[in-house]
């Protein structure tokens, strides 16, 4: 059953799944949404038999309705293949009293490889099926764990350019290290002198830039977004909510139908958009845990109704999550308004011109299930600490916080339903925070020392991500002010 994709700002704006995913953004801010989100329509029983790519095809196929079959089936053999480190592709493991939800196993070592495995594959078979003859420029802005994601995604891939803009001072180490010794012969990487917020809104505003467009069409090129406000992004993470829960299945931990909780570590509020979106299509779950760091616009705006962006934006330890736009959250806020773009569109430009906003009673009676709280630096070091000494297991900061704010749930509601966690990172991409956590004599040792020290605690092999970067030669080494973005974007495509 075909249904479209509308813009939350405009309910005239409207496109098919493939021009959504082309598109990335809608015109004036908005961000498509689909129509309707339909019923899996399988039985839990007979997904739990299924692989990961079985179950992503049950799930995309309901989602991309104008993709064929073939050419779903091509997205996705394409992208879950050995780059993944394991056949499971995102394997369920059972630590301090929860499932671990590992989904770092891709190239890139985060969670942001689920998505941008596939993305470039629905990317070019989107552009081939509407016709598309111009080159497509992927705009990136990224905390730290989008950008290499990305590039590895786009690296070398026909019709395609990248370009990943990051904080400069805002990303960790490794982070920065794979980002600048990307090797693709279409990618280009510039650290500005701001933060995420200022990368997010300078690739948001190039976005909206209709002179910019034109230019950029003249010359044979148009935008898109390789951010999770692309629906590409989005649909590819409801998989593994869907096979997680299934996993369990499989195991005798749970039987078909009983619910479950869902903890995610939240930075733009995609993660658990996506698992949001699988409970729509008959996942059952009790409640939606959105765990923040020390940035926590999100826990505020769940216990009191209002959207506050005034504040001082805090560096952490664990920086894919220092964000105070969570963009993702007007997909939410559209639904709870009863899928009223004017609605909407009123709250963003609140948003935009005060920095706040307010949700009715009525909006905010409706986010019953989803539970907001945080955790500080020190509580996710104390976390992985934790974590560590009961059984060996090293978890890295994002998903310290989900870990810390589950424990804050569980003693707040002695709620003891199952719960699933996604564990967003490697512990590897986050080494120093992590190592040091675990003990702050390891503050002492260099970056690689590091590395090896956590093999022999975690007795996990470190990862080829991290072996690659140990002597890779710096290739991208562009600054920029966050006012000189759209300057140094058409310095790399020489217009
Ligand atoms: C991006 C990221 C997050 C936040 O995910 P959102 O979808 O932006 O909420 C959390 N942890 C890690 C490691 C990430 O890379």
């Amino acid at each position: 059953m075909e249904f479209l994709y509308r813009s939350t700002r405009n309910a005239d704006e409207t496109a098919t799944a493939s021009e959504a995913i082309l598109k990335g953004l809608a015109e004036e801010g908005g961000l498509f949404v689909p129509d309707e989100i339909p019923a899996l329509g399988v039985p839990f029983d007979v997904l739990a038999t299924m692989d990961y790519k079985q179950v992503a095809f049950e799930v995309m196929s309901r989602m991309l309705t104008d993709f064929t079959e073939d050419e779903l089936h091509y997205c996705i053999d394409g992208a879950y293949d050995k780059k993944f480190d394991t056949d499971l592709i995102a394997p369920v493991k059972y630590h301090h009293g929860a499932y671990i939800l590992e989904l770092f196993h891709g190239k890139t070592i985060a969670f942001k490889d689920m998505a941008l495995s596939i993305l470039p594959y629905l990317m070019t078979t989107a552009a081939k099926k509407n016709g598309i003859d111009k080159e497509i420029v992927i705009l990136t802005a990224t905390s730290g764990d989008t950008g290499k994601a990305a590039l590895a995604g786009f690296a070398d891939v026909p019709g395609t350019r990248i370009a990943v803009f990051y904080p400069k001072s805002g990303v960790s180490p490794i982070q920065e290290k794979q980002m600048v010794t990307e090797k693709g012969k279409n990618t280009f990487v510039a650290g500005i002198k701001g933060n995420f917020d200022d990368a997010q809104t300078g690739v948001k505003k190039m976005f909206q830039d209709k002179a910019l467009a034109k230019e950029l069409a003249e010359k044979g090129f148009q935008f898109s977004s390789a951010n999770s406000i692309n629906i590409g992004r989005l649909v590819p993470q409801i998989v593994y909510y869907v096979y997680s829960y299934t996993r369990l299945i499989a195991a005798g931990t749970i039987k078909a139908g009983d619910e479950v909780n869902i903890v995610v570590p939240t930075g733009n509020f995609g993660n658990i958009l996506a698992a949001y979106y699988a409970s729509l299509m008959g996942l059952p779950v009790h409640k939606f845990i959105c765990a923040s760091n020390d940035n926590k616009v999100l826990y505020d705006f769940f216990t009191t109704g209002k959207y506050d962006k005034n504040r001082d934006f805090i560096l952490t330890t664990s920086p894919s999550m220092d964000i105070l736009i969570s963009s993702n959250l007007e997909r939410l806020i559209y639904r709870i308004a009863g899928n009223d773009a004017e609605k909407n569109s009123e709250l963003m430009k609140e948003l935009s011109e005060k920095g706040s906003y307010e949700i009715t009673d009525e909006m905010k009676h409706s986010l019953f299930k989803f539970y907001g709280n945080y955790a500080n630096v020190e509580e996710v070091a104390d976390t992985i600490r934790k974590v560590y000494d009961e059984d060996g297991y090293v978890i890295d900061t994002h998903t310290s916080v989900a870990v810390a704010v589950y424990d804050k749930y569980k003693e707040e509601t002695g709620d003891d339903t199952p719960t699933i966690i996604a564990s967003t990172a490697s512990p590897y991409k986050f080494t120093r925070s992590v190592m040091t956590a675990i003990d702050a004599e390891y503050d002492s040792m260099e970056d690689f020392e590091l590395v090896d020290k956590l093999e022999e605690l975690s007795a996990v092999k470190v990862p080829a991500a991290i072996e690659e970067i140990r002597t890779a030669e710096v290739v991208h080494n562009t600054v920029c002010e966050k006012d000189e973005m759209e300057k140094v974007v058409k310095d790399f495509l020489g217009i």
